[in-house]
């Protein structure tokens, strides 16, 4: 380790499907495979959705907390349909708000050629205005 290390980059993107309005899709082992692939023994993970209506985020992959929090995202981007402005154009602001609010992206170390996450810590793509036919989720590994 130090300056005059090799630097390695490697870049994937996730093409995933979403079914629901809103949905949690997890994407945990697609991103862990990637950090695999990438050779990266030491560095970071960035998980990036470009997308302003979706977001990531990382919590447990319990299925009664995975529909709690749905539930509250849903409440956070009230009302969905004709009340904000950009519904005038869209009809989807609560999902850019959803997505502004969460974000679309989060980083994770690499540590001896693994992700590090907590036990309860899955990687989820959020999806707020679906059902869409593709989503994309870039997996970003920098490191030596
Ligand atoms: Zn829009």
């Amino acid at each position: 380790m130090g300056v005059f290390s090799l630097v390695k980059f490697y870049m994937e993107s996730l093409k995933i499907r979403t079914t629901d309005k809103f949905q949690l899709v997890d994407i945990t082992s697609k991103v862990e495979e990637a950090v695999v692939k990438s050779g990266v023994t030491n560095g970071i993970v960035l998980v990036f959705a470009p997308h302003a209506t979706a977001a990531i985020v990382v919590n447990e992959h319990e299925e009664g907390l995975m529909s709690d929090i749905i539930q509250k995202v849903k409440e956070f981007t009230e009302p969905r349909s004709g009340k904000w402005k950009h519904d005038l154009v869209d009809d989807n602001a609560h999902a850019h708000i959803g997505s502004a609010l969460f974000g679309a992206e989060r980083v994770f170390p690499v540590v001896n050629k693994r992700l590090l996450r907590g036990t309860w810590q899955n990687i989820f793509l959020m999806e707020m205005d679906g059902p869409r036919s593709m989503r994309e989720v870039y997996v970003v590994v920098v490191g030596e």
